[in-house]
């Protein structure tokens, strides 16, 4: 019969209990597991794009940057030095590993066009070019100039910004200022949830 999980766990504790009564440290041999598993890894600092408490972690990469080499996250882990975090994450974010690798992550930009029933592909380039017609369209459509008792607003109504915690302080203030140059009252990010 095959050992189940039990068995396991039983047996490793036993094993762990019979390496401390005979005097054997395990905890260097746990060290050097660890080591091995990112030795020669490049070291990514990022945000864990989870929830607004916007923890930091560092992602372990294995490859060594030739052009014929594709570079794979072997480790995630919190970033002891990160202020929000101190290194430790929670079980969400523990398994940031299986988002970064899993084979339904969408690598490009997808659209979804009127009346249709599914995503397609679309280039980035050709992304980035209708999401400026829209952009302009909707607030040609939606500008608001004066409200209803003759004030001055100047507003566009028809169009709302939402960021999210990966954001950086940088990127946001272009996108208050870019947003605002445009109008926009609806701003909003997930960090402030
Ligand atoms: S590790 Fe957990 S608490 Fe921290 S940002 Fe991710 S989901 Fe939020």
């Amino acid at each position: 019969m095959a050992p189940t999980r039990r068995d396991f766990l039983k047996l490793s504790t036993a094993g762990g209990v019979a390496a401390s009564i005979l005097g054997f440290d395990l905890a260097p041999a746990y060290a050097e597991m660890r080591a091995l598993k990112i030795a020669r890894a490049s070291e990514t600092r990022s945000t864990c794009p989870y929830c607004s408490v916007s923890c930091g972690v560092i992602i372990y990469t294995q490859g060594d940057g030739a052009k014929n080499v594709t570079p794979f996250v072997v480790h995630v882990e919190g970033d002891p030095d990160h202020p929000i975090n101190r290194g430790t994450l929670c079980p969400k974010g523990s398994s940031l590993q299986q988002d970064i690798l899993n084979e339904r992550r969408l690598l490009k930009p997808q659209v979804r066009r009127p009346g249709s029933d599914r995503w397609d592909d679309i280039a980035w380039d050709d992304a980035i070019n209708e999401i400026g017609r829209w952009v302009k369209k909707s607030r040609d459509a939606t500008f608001v100039e004066k409200d209803a008792q003759g004030h001055t607003v100047n507003r566009c109504e028809g169009i709302a910004w939402t960021g999210g915690c990966t954001d950086t302080n940088e990127f946001n203030y272009l996108v208050v200022k870019t947003m605002r140059s445009m109008g926009l009252c609806y701003i909003e990010n997930q960090a402030r949830v």
